[in-house]
């Protein structure tokens, strides 16, 4: 048996960039053999196994035909006399369809190294058009790569607008889809896949709400950028500026979506947009299947971003609402969360990346002032049940108030 390098692990080398994890794949052996030698199978459907030292993932080469919808209509075919080429050919972007021996020879049938000089990322063969996920790894490439001043080659992109066109993308399963789009998230340039998205059609079929934010205008005093798409991709590129988890990225990209329900008569303004978009941040978090820290925290964000904006101005008694939303007594970090995401919003904006958020520190502030309220006191007093809620809050009031007149000296 011959084994090699594949995938990541080569792409990254010859890129000087570090490589994590290993993919290898293994060319003329049979289960039994690689049973024999001590490799733990894994999975049911695919000729894969974990090095018993290392724990890295050993593919048997394979073919692969698609045999009907999505991702489970896929039939493989692996047996030793499958060749490297053979296997390398299935690959999404030659990029990725390079192979490396323990020499450091590189078998490269399909010019990944010249597409990688070109800074192209390029399908292999048309194949590619078999699993729709390819038109997400593609976007998430892009964004990964895009420091490196990548781009989608023209006949890529013209192939994963044909298959955004034919339907296929809905046959994804939520927890694929949602693999690739919360890995891209977390790229340094996560707008970046989105643009991709969208320039390919995808968007529109993945996530409309998202979409429909581009044209749609807003007032040039709060957004000298004006398009809700541009403001959005903003906030996006902000968050992973400034090192954001997944929750607030997440929460950034649909914190405005409610502005794509807007009459066009009433623009560019958008009144109530943050209660009227929950229902279709709560749609976007369902179709993918949404992790419940990632699906709250949007929700939220959704919900109270002018909140956040107009934290110096709101009463008290708002003031104390907002913190009983986010449950701030028990849930200190979503509170967190919230802040850093409404503080991206303010700046993705043209020209306003740099402005000062007095909000943040305003808005921290108002939470330690109502958790210092202790309860022990009023336990003391005698309050129970339903009262003792009562007088916690009205002493969480009091404290707020003394916070709003010491902030605003
Ligand atoms: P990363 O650094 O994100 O791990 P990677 O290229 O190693 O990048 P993996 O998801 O680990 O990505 O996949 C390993 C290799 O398997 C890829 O380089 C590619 O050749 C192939 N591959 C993975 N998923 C697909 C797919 N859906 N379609 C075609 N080829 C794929
Ligand atoms: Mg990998």
């Amino acid at each position: 048996m011959r084994i090699y390098k594949v995938g990541g692990a080569v792409r990254d080398r010859l890129l000087g960039k570090p490589v994590t994890d290993i993919d290898w794949v293994v060319v003329g052996a049979t289960t039994e053999e690689m049973l024999a030698k001590g490799f733990r199978p894994v999975g049911a459907d695919f000729p894969v196994f974990l090095h018993p030292k290392s724990g890295e993932e050993y593919a048997l080469a394979r073919t692969e035909r698609k045999s009907g919808r999505g991702y489970g209509g896929f039939t493989f075919h692996a047996s030793p006399e499958v060749t490297l080429e053979e296997d390398l050919i299935r690959r999404d972007l030659t990029i990725n369809a390079m192979a490396e021996d323990d020499q450091q020879n590189l078998t490269d049938p399909y010019h990944g190294q010249r597409d990688l000089e070109a800074r192209l990322l390029r399908h292999v063969s048309p194949a590619f058009a078999e699993d729709p996920l390819r038109v997400l790894r593609v976007a998430r490439f892009a964004a990964r790569y895009a420091a490196l001043d990548f781009s989608v080659a023209a006949e890529t992109l013209e192939l994963m607008r044909q298959l955004s066109e034919s339907g296929e993308l809905e046959a994804l399963t939520p927890e694929r889809s949602w693999k690739e789009i919360s890995r891209a998230l977390m790229e340094d340039q996560p707008q970046v896949f989105v643009e991709v998205l969208r320039a390919c059609g995808a968007l529109k079929v993945l996530m409309p709400e998202v979409d429909a934010l581009f044209g749609v205008p807003q007032p040039p005093a709060h957004h000298p950028e004006i398009d809700t798409g541009t403001h959005t991709l903003s906030v996006l590129q902000q968050a992973a500026l400034h090192k954001q988890p997944l929750t607030v990225r997440w929460a950034c990209l649909l914190h405005d979506l409610g502005k794509g329900l807007t009459p066009e008569d009433e623009w560019p303004r958008h009144i109530a947009h943050e209660f009227k978009g929950l229902k279709l941040i709560k749609a976007v978090n369902e179709r993918f299947k949404v992790p419940r820290d990632c699906q709250e925290l949007a929700l939220l964000v959704g919900e109270y971003h002018t909140h956040g904006h107009r934290a110096l101005e709101l009463k008290p008694s708002t003031l104390l609402e907002l913190l009983q939303s986010f449950d701030v007594y028990r849930r200190p970090q979503r509170f967190e969360e919230f802040i850093a995401a409404c503080e991206m919003d303010a700046r993705g904006r043209k020209g306003l990346e740099q402005r000062s958020y007095p909000q943040a520190d305003y808005l921290r502030g108002a939470a330690t002032a109502a958790r210092s309220v202790a309860v022990q006191p009023l336990l003391e007093k005698g309050f129970k049940g339903p009262e003792l809620g009562e007088a916690i809050k009205r002493e969480r009031l009091k404290a707020l108030k003394a916070y709003k007149e010491t902030a605003s000296i």
